[in-house]
């Protein structure tokens, strides 16, 4: 057809050629420096695992996934998973299924809960030389469904100085939304009270009642979309990354908004990255400076 004529890097039966029509029209100028990257993903649940299956599919170079859980029949009400999986963990699941989806991918798999001491150990070690070449890795991506597991990771990459992608679906499955941590220059997981992302319901009432939290995988999908499109955006260039952008399904409403560092943050190393980048807008210089700085 007519993309085949474009250029002979070009060809129908190459998928990768289809992502690199995406440079031959000039979109993403860049797109083969996708193989470059590597990425962390926390959680493989349902916006971790879709979000694994949408890079392994772009041509991600890396993916260090993290998860402590295994696959139940209760996840079928997500993607992703198959019930013959039932009983792996997610981790070896998901790394068994995108490895025969594109075998160049390179992966790794860690089935523990990032939060414990040695794991935590280990998390921080990833960060620093998961990358292809033993360097720090390119990006983290949080896909966990708790506090506890977000402030973990936050305190990682405000301590290593790496930048992360946050994302989360609210309780009653209704809304979503995908934040983008860059430290010393955006807000940091401890910066602001959590931002509330419900739809008006009230999910005391719902933790009171011990009700089950509902989930879709609607929702769940078009978050992991959201997170993973401004993860290309921010990794190749292009377009203009979300700062935090809001998915209200009721309303078809996706709010966005800029969030600034608080300067009286308790993470003291969210501090000292604000001052080593008002340093670094003052006089163009830093020991280390961030993709996502300028
Ligand atoms: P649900 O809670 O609705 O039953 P779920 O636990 O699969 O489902 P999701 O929101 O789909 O929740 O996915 C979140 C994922 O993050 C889960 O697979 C969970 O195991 C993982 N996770 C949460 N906290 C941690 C942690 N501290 N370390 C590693 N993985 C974590
Ligand atoms: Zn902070």
């Amino acid at each position: 057809g007519k993309i085949s004529q474009m250029s002979s890097e070009v060809r129908d039966d190459n998928p990768y050629s289809r992502l690199m029509a995406l440079k031959s029209m000039g979109i993403v100028k860049n797109y083969e420096d996708i193989r470059k990257f590597s990425i962390i993903i926390v959680g493989m649940g349902g916006i971790g695992s879709v979000a694994g299956e949408m890079l392994t599919r772009c041509g991600i170079g890396k993916l260090l996934l993290f998860d402590y859980d295994t696959v139940e029949i209760a996840n079928m009400n997500r993607l992703f998973f198959r019930p013959e999986q039932a009983g792996m963990s997610k981790t070896d699941a998901a790394a068994q299924t995108l490895a025969a989806i594109n075998p160049d991918v390179q992966f790794e798999s860690f089935c523990h809960n990032i939060t414990t001491n040695d794991n935590f150990e280990n998390f921080m070690d990833r960060i620093k030389h998961g990358g292809l070449n033993g360097g720090p890795v390119d990006l983290v991506l949080s896909c966990v469904d708790n506090f506890a597991a977000r402030m973990a990771i936050n305190a990682a990459c405000n301590e290593l100085q790496v930048v992360w992608m946050e994302s989360g679906v609210s309780e009653d499955a209704m809304s979503g939304h995908i934040q983008w941590l860059v430290p010393g220059r955006l807000a940091c997981f401890r910066c602001l009270p959590p931002l509330v992302t419900t739809s008006g319901f009230d999910e005391k009432k719902l933790k009171r009642e011990n009700v089950c939290a509902a989930s879709l995988p609607t929702t769940m999908g078009v978050v992991a979309g959201l997170l993973v499109q401004n993860a290309l955006k921010y990794l190749l260039e292009f377009g203009e990354v979300a700062e935090y952008l809001g998915y209200n399904a009721f309303k078809n409403f996706f709010p966005t908004y800029g969030l600034h560092p608080n300067p009286q943050c308790e993470d003291s190393n969210c501090v000292r990255n604000q001052k080593v980048f008002q340093e670094y807008k003052k006089s163009g210089k830093a020991d280390k400076v961030l993709k996502g700085w300028d």
